[in-house]
């Protein structure tokens, strides 16, 4: 598996990460480590960054295809079993797998476009519970919440519209981490960058953060044992 390297002056220590959507493994390291030193590290933590992978693979669709894989919906992994039909596309969680139909031919593309309806569904199924909270914990609210396919980030705010939006990712996720982003989104009509303040804020609103990140990043989730 490719490895890339990238070289960084101001950096201390060697890190390595694995980059979404297509789980490349990234090793960054000040100028003058030598290769056998980064390979250490490499080699050291290849096992968690193979697990990391994995989860970033299931948490982007790579692995879907038309024979099945696996898919997320709210934190936890299901078995992805795909049916072809003449009939409407049509994707449902039902009895400990994800069920999807769609018209014969059909490829890894429509396959995710259904899945993606089945997560707009259910997010637009939890908003309701979920944002009058956040409303009341921040005390802040939203002239609209929309929903979007995004790949980069998990939520947007336009200050100037007071409006937010919302990656259909987070129906992946546990349904803390969709409370948290909607926090954070809703701290930016306050405060509009990352600051210290705009942190603290975030904190005080939703002490839990540190897990909800967690989560964000694909450390697995134990719905059993989840707050
Ligand atoms: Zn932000």
């Amino acid at each position: 598996m490719p490895v890339q390297v990238i070289r960084r002056p101001r950096m201390k220590n060697i890190r390595v990460r694995v980059v979404p959507p297509r789980g490349d493994i990234v090793l960054s390291c000040p100028f003058g480590v030598r290769s056998y030193e980064w390979q250490a590290v490499l080699r050291e933590a290849w096992p968690r960054l193979m697990a990391a992978r994995n989860r970033i693979l299931q948490d982007c669709g790579e692995n879907i295809s038309p024979a099945g894989g696996r898919c997320r919906l709210w934190g936890r992994s299901y078995e992805l079993r795909v049916v072809f039909t003449e009939r409407a596309s049509l994707a449902r969680c039902t009895e400990g797998h994800v069920l999807v139909a769609v018209p014969p031919g059909s490829g890894r593309e429509q396959i995710e476009a259904c899945l993606y309806d089945l997560y707009r569904r259910e997010l637009n199924r939890a908003l309701p519970g979920i944002l009058p909270l956040c409303e009341k914990l921040t005390g802040l609210k939203a002239k609209e919440v929309r929903l979007k396919r995004m790949q980069t980030r998990w939520g947007s705010c336009n200050i100037r519209e007071r409006r937010i939006w919302l990656s259909l990712n987070l129906a992946k996720k546990p349904p803390q981490c969709l409370q948290y982003v909607i926090i954070h989104e809703l701290v930016h009509l306050l405060e509009k960058n990352h600051t210290p303040e705009f942190h603290a804020l975030v904190a005080k609103f939703y002490p839990d953060w540190q897990q909800a990140e967690a989560w964000l990043r694909g450390e697995p989730y134990d719905a059993g044992k989840g707050k």
